[in-house]
């Protein structure tokens, strides 16, 4: 047996137990080992950008307590925020000599490309009706002898209190908020109706930030869908909810399909850009100060608790480039470092798209979309709650 029997399960920034095929492998390969014991390591994932303060809270959270889930059974997690999985071992030489170094994945629906890549389409309605699969089952997670059952730990430690995401960052958290909103209330039955809300933590499901920081499988949300499904019917709340799901496999496919061009600013379309690069402009906007008051609540609230509806990100997203006229890769970058729920494709895909650069198909050849936003306080938030919260 080369090394010295350490199985090393590296998260590579997937912060739970459950739905992780790796753990499973490395906790059969250490059963299997002479002398084997089980080492997690949670270092910066290869390639992965700075964690903004908001995000990097809920990641200290969830990291709390996997810490202290796997300190029951007795397996230790060592935390490299600086370093590398590989880097992480390197330094560590002298100490451990690794038997096997596994790795964990980021969740997605399917394993492999669900539609062939070189066919793989540019927008979303072509994505959903090509699949010809069904999304993969998740596993449970594997039986860690002496492991504690998880206490839930539902309100975050500190925050503000108007905050529509005031949740801890940890799986047991995400666990009981998915079965809080599908199971426990209405949550789901009516998200179509709701989906659309500005104010508030039961208007939208809030299970982003706990996917973007890998405490929760996305497999495991599409299975509660379906376990929801077969106790209920399938009713439109609960198939928008799947729509949803798969608008986030979509964007994360495409960034695969596109390469540097998803992110470039011409977008998959490259388009010539078509804005004006005043920084002065800008930098009043990352204050918080736009120049329109249902925006500046906006930035206010993901300013302060780094959660933002979809329905103020669109707004805020169509006014940077439509009003202000400013390169939309600026706000999209400024977003990524403030959202909690800040990733990448997600980020890019949606921020592309109002930009009339990416996959929305009324822009390829024609222009962004323009949000009016006189029109849609009427339509979403008549008595401007939002407005009145966050000014
Ligand atoms: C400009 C802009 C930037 C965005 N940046 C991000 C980001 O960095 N990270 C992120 O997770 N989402 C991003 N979104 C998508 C969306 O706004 C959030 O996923 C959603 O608001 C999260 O709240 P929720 O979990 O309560 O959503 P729900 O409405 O309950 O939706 C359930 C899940 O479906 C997925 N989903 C919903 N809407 C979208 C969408 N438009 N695109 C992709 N997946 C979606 C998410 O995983 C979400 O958790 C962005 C949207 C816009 C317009």
């Amino acid at each position: 047996m080369a090394g010295d029997g350490t199985i090393v399960l590296a998260l590579e920034g997937q912060l739970r137990l459950d739905d992780q095929p790796a753990l499973h492998q490395a906790v059969e390969l250490t059963r299997r080992t002479p002398g084997g014991r089980l080492l997690v390591l949670a270092g910066r994932p290869e390639g992965q950008r700075l964690r903004g303060p908001h995000q990097r809270r809920l990641e200290a959270q969830a990291l709390a307590s996997l810490h202290a889930r796997l300190a029951a059974p007795d397996v230790p997690l060592l935390h490299t925020p600086q370093h590398t999985t590989a880097a992480a071992l390197a330094s560590l030489r002298s100490e451990v000599a690794p038997t096997a170094v596994l790795t964990c994945a980021e969740s997605r629906l399917f394993a492999d490309w669900p539609i062939a890549r070189e066919r793989f389409p540019r927008v979303f309605a072509d994505f959903r009706r090509g699949l010809q699969r069904a999304p993969e089952p998740p596993l449970p997670p594997p039986d860690l002898a002496g492991l504690e059952p998880p206490q839930p730990m539902r309100a975050a430690a500190a925050g503000d209190p108007r905050s529509a995401f005031p949740f801890s960052g940890d799986e047991p958290t995400a666990l009981a908020r998915l079965q809080h909103f599908f199971f426990d209330t209405d949550g789901l039955r009516s998200y179509k109706a709701t989906r659309n809300g500005l104010v508030g933590t039961e208007f939208s499901s809030k299970l982003s930030p706990f996917l973007a920081i890998g405490s929760l499988s996305v497999r495991r949300i599409w299975q509660e869908v379906l376990r929801y499904q077969e106790l209920q019917g399938a009713d439109e709340g609960s198939e928008w909810m799947k729509q949803e799901l798969l608008w986030r496999e979509f964007f994360l496919w495409s960034e695969q399909r596109h390469g540097a061009a998803f992110h470039a600013p011409g977008g998959i379309q490259n388009r010539p850009p078509d804005w004006v690069a005043e920084r002065e402009r800008f930098v009043r906007w990352t204050r918080g100060d736009s120049g329109h008051p249902l925006i500046d609540a906006q930035l206010n609230e993901l300013l302060t608790t780094g959660y933002l509806s979809n329905r103020g990100r669109q707004w805020v997203a169509s006014h940077f480039v439509n009003e202000l006229r400013l390169p939309w890769t600026w706000g999209a970058r400024f977003f990524e470092w403030m959202l909690i729920d800040a990733h990448p494709a997600l980020n890019t895909g949606n921020w592309a798209y109002l930009a009339g650069v990416g996959s929305d198909p009324r822009s390829f050849g024609g222009r962004p979309r323009r949000f009016d936003l006189e029109r849609q306080v009427r339509l979403y938030d008549p008595e401007e709650m939002h407005r009145r919260r966050w000014s």
